[in-house]
C-alpha cells in the first residue's frame, strides 16, 4: 500500500465534488470512475499509486469515502433469484471484512500477482469476455491455468465479495455479488440530485448562485433550504 503505511484517510467528498462525480459516473466506466472518487476522495495519492491498488484494496477505499459520507451501513434492496420479490437488506461496514491498510501480498509463489485498478482500467473497454481474459493474463505475466481464479482469489479475497442471504418472503438461500463501486455510484447520483433539487429550491427564493449556494456549510444550507420551502 502506498504513500504511507498508515490506513488511508478519506476527505469527506463536498457537494460540488459530489455533484462533479454523479455526472462523471454516467460517462465512465466503473473503473475509470472509481479512480476518479478515490483521485478526489484521499490527498496525497497520486494517478500511479491507485492504478497500483488491488481491487480489494480499491473497494475498501471506496467504502472509506462512503463513511465518511453516509456511515457505516449499506442498505440494499435485491430481487430473489427464486421469487422475484424485492426485499431489504442491511450490512454494516465493518462486518464485511474490508481493510484499506491490509497490506495484500504483492506476489504469490508462483510470481503471480494481483489484478490491479490499473489492470481493470486497461481491459475493461474488450467487450468479448475470452479478450479481456487473455489481456489480463498478459498483463500479469502469467500462462492461462485452470487454477489462476483460485491463485487470483487467494492473493485477494476481498477482490470479489458474495453475501450470502436468504429471501424473507420464501427462504430462499441466495449468494449476490457486492458490487462496491456500482453502490456507491447510486448512491452518489441520489445525494448530487437531492442537493441540485435543493439548490434549486433555495435559488427560486433567494435568486443566489449555484456556486455560492454550494459553498454554503451544509448546516446552513439546510437552514436556508426550510426558510424557502416555509
Ligand atoms: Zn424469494
Amino acid at each position: 500500500m502506498t504513500p504511507g503505511s498508515e490506513a488511508p484517510v478519506p476527505v469527506r467528498l463536498s457537494a460540488e465534488a459530489l455533484i462533479d462525480l454523479s455526472e462523471a459516473a454516467a460517462a465512465l466506466s466503473p473503473a475509470r470512475w472509481s479512480l476518479a472518487c478515490l483521485g478526489r476522495g484521499y490527498k496525497g495519492w497520486q494517478d500511479a499509486d491507485l492504478r497500483a491498488l488491488p481491487l480489494g484494496q480499491r473497494d475498501a477505499m471506496m467504502l472509506g469515502l462512503r463513511r465518511a459520507l453516509k456511515g457505516d451501513v449499506l442498505s440494499a434492496e435485491p430481487t430473489c433469484q427464486s421469487c422475484t420479490a424485492t426485499f431489504e437488506l442491511r450490512l454494516a461496514i465493518p462486518d464485511l471484512g474490508y481493510d484499506a491498510a491490509r497490506e495484500v501480498p504483492g506476489q504469490d509463489s508462483f510470481d503471480l500477482r494481483p489484478v490491479t485498478l490499473g489492470d481493470m482500467l486497461a481491459v475493461e473497454h474488450l467487450a468479448a469476455p475470452q479478450e479481456a481474459e487473455a489481456e489480463l493474463i498478459a498483463r500479469l505475466g502469467c500462462g492461462p491455468s485452470d487454477d489462476l481464479a483460485d491463485r487470483l482469489e487467494a492473493l485477494d479475497p476481498m477482490a470479489d465479495v458474495w453475501i450470502s442471504c436468504a429471501c424473507p418472503e420464501c427462504g430462499q438461500q441466495q449468494d449476490l455479488a457486492l458490487d462496491v463501486v456500482g453502490f456507491v455510484a447510486r448512491e452518489v447520483r441520489q445525494i448530487a440530485t437531492r442537493t441540485m433539487r435543493d439548490v434549486a429550491d433555495i435559488a427560486r427564493v433567494f435568486h443566489w448562485s449555484e456556486a455560492d449556494i454550494l459553498r454554503l456549510p451544509e448546516a446552513r444550507r439546510a437552514f436556508y433550504l426550510s426558510e424557502a420551502l416555509a
